[in-house]
């Protein structure tokens, strides 16, 4: 190995987190999906998988257990998941749809996930309605701020319970500055919806997937893949 690699050689060290997709079912069917989740979405972890995961998950070293899917909550595996690794003492996360806790029959997750301290991970890539809807569906703006309101009246994004929200690009250009894209949707949720969280992180789309369709159909793909596409 020459010098050069030998200074970038990956070196196993403690695992800090382990992430679990649990489908790729989801009640929204966003333009940008990586894993092309919808409300069809038939590859779901089933029940045996789920338990075998959870009596491995009780014998590892890992403090944090993030689940993701599609939306965790269309798996009916989920809150197992979070009693069982609850009651081990785990910090669980959850990277939720948001829109899902505005159905009557996952509502119950509300508290499930208040009682365990569950952290919430969201999507919102524009604290503005109809840009929020152009890439994640109709409605799914006026849905995310009923959820945020509820969560805020519990507790999440005010300091007690943790609440992150993700931008992602709605096109084919790199995010702008993190800093920056927090403050403005702080100050604009705030104002226009009275509705708050702790931190706000921004993604790269990942080329793959319904993206990745998008971008051959438009001819950028190897514009995008070179960071150079409009
Ligand atoms: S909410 Fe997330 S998982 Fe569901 S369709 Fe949108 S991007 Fe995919």
């Amino acid at each position: 190995m020459d010098t050069f690699w030998k200074d970038k050689a990956i070196k196993k060290i403690k695992t800090d987190t382990v992430q679990i997709n649990l489908g790729n079912r989801c009640n929204q069917k966003c333009a940008h999906c990586h894993i092309g989740a919808s409300p069809q979405g038939t590859r779901n972890m089933d029940r045996h998988t789920a338990v075998s995961l959870l009596d491995k998950l009780s014998t590892l070293e890992v403090e944090n257990i993030e689940f993701t899917g599609g939306t965790p909550e269309l798996n009916p595996n989920l809150a197992t998941f979070i009693e069982g690794l609850g009651r081990q003492g785990k910090k669980i996360a959850v990277r939720t749809s948001l829109t899902v806790l505005d159905q009557p029959e996952y509502a119950r997750f509300l508290d499930l996930y208040e009682r365990r301290g569950v952290k919430l991970i969201a999507s919102l890539p524009s604290a503005f309605e109809d840009l929020t809807d152009g890439q994640r569906g109709k409605g799914v703006f006026k849905k995310t701020m009923n959820v945020l309101k509820k969560l805020n009246s519990i507790g999440y994004g005010t300091g007690r319970l943790a609440l992150d929200l993700v931008y992602n690009p709605f096109g084919d250009y790199l995010p702008p500055a993190q800093a920056q894209v927090e403050k403005e949707y702080r100050q604009m949720l705030k104002e226009m919806h009275e509705v708050s969280f702790d931190s706000l992180i921004t993604i790269v789309n990942s080329p793959i997937s319904r993206f990745k369709n998008y971008l051959l159909k438009e001819d950028k793909l190897d514009d995008y893949m070179q960071g150079s596409a409009s």
